[in-house]
């Protein structure tokens, strides 16, 4: 009985509509991506780049090789040479598999010069699979790329800090004692 006066009283119906109605004026919880983009959460870990020193506008890496040796997924790939003169390492190769990768942050935790970020960028969308193997010129690409859409004037690396020091014991502001400077143009 109950269920026939349901259906004579179109109650489901008169319901369904109610929620059409109330999801009309309510804020859609999707966007309209890729045209408009989420904003990132503080810390989000994307694709790598390397550091462009703006004054070489070389790589900062000294070919350490912390990062690959502490990067758990064994993913990145360095080649250096001796300088004869200086007796410093040049870097030669600085490859990064992305797919392998799984975005710990070890490697740009442990660079002492701070060369090596995880940028803002999370589309890796690619007709080619080679794309998402990042060789040196790419990463300097992303770091070019990520500087470019960077809204502030300054960067700071999340990740890194002075060893031996409690991060946590210290004042916000003195946290992270070398940020990378970014200098805008113009
Ligand atoms: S984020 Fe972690 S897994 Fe990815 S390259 Fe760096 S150390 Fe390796
Ligand atoms: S830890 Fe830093 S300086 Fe050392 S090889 Fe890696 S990116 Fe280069």
């Amino acid at each position: 009985m109950k269920q026939l006066l349901k259906k004579i009283l179109l109650i489901d119906l008169i319901k369904g509509l109610l929620i059409t109605l109330r999801t009309i004026f309510t804020q859609p919880v999707t966007i309209r991506y890729p045209k408009q983009k989420r904003e990132i959460a503080p810390g989000f870990r994307g694709r790598h780049a390397l550091v462009r020193d703006p004054e070489t506008g070389k790589e900062r890496c000294v070919a350490c090789l912390r990062c690959a040796r502490v990067c758990p997924s064994q993913c990145i790939y360095i080649g250096y040479k001796e300088d004869e003169t200086s007796g410093r390492r040049v870097l030669t190769k600085y490859e990064i598999e992305a797919f392998r990768c799984v975005y710990c942050g070890y490697c740009v935790e442990v660079c002492p010069v701070n060369a090596i970020v995880l940028t803002e960028f999370y589309e890796y969308a690619a007709y080619d699979k080679e794309e998402n193997y990042f060789t040196k010129e790419k990463l300097l690409q992303n770091w070019d790329e990520f500087l470019s859409l960077y809204k502030h004037q300054e960067y700071i690396n999340k990740f890194w800090y002075l060893r031996g020091i409690e991060r946590i014991r210290l004042p916000y502001e003195k946290r992270f004692p070398t940020p990378i400077r970014i200098k805008k143009e113009g």
